[in-house]
């Protein structure tokens, strides 16, 4: 890499996301890791929707889902109770369903695809300091003998997980909290009557118990177990403390064997004000954690790449000002508040111990979720399906959208063949708009996407697939006045 490309601290899932990408657009990329092989934890076990469109950009959407297991139900039981069944099948996006796959497989089929593309990751090589000025970052990387070296890079970007070095570094508090609840992880072979193509949520009397399918008679258990008694991280399970916790929660002739994974673990819910300074940005668990409830972690850090990974590689290429960054931080820390709320409340409802309470949220619960409309925005939820950037600089709406079509901000859910291939905006219009506005703005337009809109009206839509603009039909002085404020400064 010469030193006008991009640094990447971290190997982990967000990490390959973005070296992936920025290696796709063409941008030069070295990604450093200080572990000698791939964790081989399951950790992050769900792919959601939303994640697999974007992989299908870099036609990675396949294989992924080749090597997991395709869920596209669930179900949140009380006792023999239905509380509520979830059904993604019926979602609108190509992939209707929850990938389940634990993130070794992930982080393998991602990392040999960014060796396809020319990067191998840099094992043993972990990133100490690094300084950043306006012209650059220089990073101290130290290898496994000890031995240091200076790495130049124009941007630096930290994936190096909750105990970031880059966070640190750059001096940002990670403001939050550890819940001081005990839950348990199982991940086991289970024998009996429980399906392969369903997520089951048990909320038990005394606590929550959730069984996700990995495939091939392989589960993840989670559970609670309550208020810690102890400041200390609890010693790991046993499998027999696991099958009680089978047995006990309202679960019938469920038998687990042959564990590969059992542990202990506390909540942490933690995020940073902002997701970097100058050249230097945060990404996926460095600037964000919470609670596994919804299985939003990995996926979130992962579109937190996606994000950022168009925009430097228009800048890096000249097309955009470097401004156009700034709006990465402004829309993923959104985000990043919304999934962390979100994932709180899923928790605490998880987590009531008051029988009383307990019997109002079945209630509540039973009640609310059995309204299509509210169902199916839960759905769309989990599947991350309704992430959008209306707060964002970049969206922009002169016109309302058409009845039923997304607004700017939103995502456009089907997107024309081949958006999203290169880092440049797609033009929808009609009468020559993406032609004329493709040869006016060849480093922002790609010239290849033009496309009728979706409704009346002129639309540019962003690599990322979330509209940027909507116009009236043949309002060309908008559609100019929107490419040139993100050229500025170029
Ligand atoms: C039990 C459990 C279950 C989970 N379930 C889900 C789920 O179902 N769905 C979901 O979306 N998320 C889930 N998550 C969260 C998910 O695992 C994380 O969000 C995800 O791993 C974050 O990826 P990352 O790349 O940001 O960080 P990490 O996976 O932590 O990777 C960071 C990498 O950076 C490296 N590194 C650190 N410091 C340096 C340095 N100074 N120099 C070089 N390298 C460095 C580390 O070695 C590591 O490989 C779960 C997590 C846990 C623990």
């Amino acid at each position: 890499m010469t030193d006008d490309g991009v640094l990447i601290c971290g190997a982990g899932p967000v990490g390959l996301t973005l070296a992936v990408e920025l290696a796709r657009f063409g941008v030069p990329v070295r990604i450093v890791e200080k572990a000698a092989a791939r964790t081989d934890k399951s950790k992050a076990v769900a792919i959601w929707c939303r994640s697999l469109e974007l992989f299908a950009r870099a036609g990675l959407a396949d294989r992924l889902v080749a090597a997991g297991n395709v869920v596209p139900y669930g179900s949140i039981l009380a006792g023999t109770e239905t509380i509520a069944e979830l059904d993604f099948a019926e979602l609108e996006t190509p992939y209707p369903f929850a990938l389940l796959i634990p993130q070794p497989e992930t982080e393998r089929i991602l990392e040999e695809h960014l060796g396809t593309l020319g990067v191998e990751v840099e094992r043993q090589t972990e990133l100490t300091t690094f300084k950043a000025s306006d012209a650059g970052v220089s990073a101290t990387l130290r290898a496994a003998n000890g031995s240091e070296r200076q790495l130049a890079a124009a941007w630096l970007v930290g994936c190096d997980g909750a105990h970031s070095t880059v966070r640190h570094g750059l001096g940002f508090d990670f403001e939050g909290a550890t819940q001081m609840s005990d839950w348990v992880l199982a991940d086991l072979m289970l024998a009996g009557p429980v399906a392969e193509d369903r997520i089951l949520i048990y909320w038990h009397a005394d606590g929550i118990l959730a069984i996700f399918p990995l495939g091939a008679g392989r589960f993840r258990v989670v559970a609670d177990l309550g208020p810690a008694r102890q400041e200390g991280r609890r010693a790991d399970p046993t499998l027999a403390e696991v099958q009680a916790l089978i047995d006990g929660r309202g679960l019938q002739g469920i038998v687990g064997a042959d564990p590969n994974w059992l542990a202990c673990f506390r909540i942490n819910e933690r995020k940073v004000a902002r997701y970097g300074q100058g050249r230097v940005f945060l990404a996926g668990d460095a600037a964000h954690v919470h609670s596994p409830a919804g299985g939003q972690g990995m996926n979130t850090g992962m579109q937190d790449a996606f994000n950022l990974a168009w925009k430097l590689a228009l800048v890096h290429a000249g097309g955009a000002g470097p401004a156009l960054l700034d709006s990465y931080s402004i829309e993923r820390s959104a985000v990043g508040d919304e999934v962390l709320s979100n994932a709180t409340r899923l928790t605490d409802v998880a987590l009531l111990r008051n029988p009383l309470a307990q019997a109002v949220r079945n209630r509540v619960a039973h009640f609310v979720l059995g309204l299509s409309q509210v169902r199916r925005r839960a759905e769309r939820q989990l599947g991350e399906l309704d992430i959008a950037y209306e707060a964002s600089p970049l969206s922009v709406s002169v016109v309302s959208s058409p009845q039923g079509l997304p607004d700017a901000g939103e995502r456009l859910p089907a997107a024309p063949a081949g958006m999203g291939a290169r880092a440049l905006f797609a033009v929808l219009g009609s009468a020559g708009e993406p032609a004329a506005l493709a040869a006016e703005y060849p480093h922002l337009v790609d010239a290849e996407t033009g496309d009728d809109p979706p409704g009346e009206g002129l639309w540019i839509v962003r690599p990322d697939g979330y509209v940027g603009l909507v116009a009236a039909p043949g309002d060309l002085p908008s559609a100019q006045d929107y490419l040139e404020a993100i050229g500025r400064g170029r």
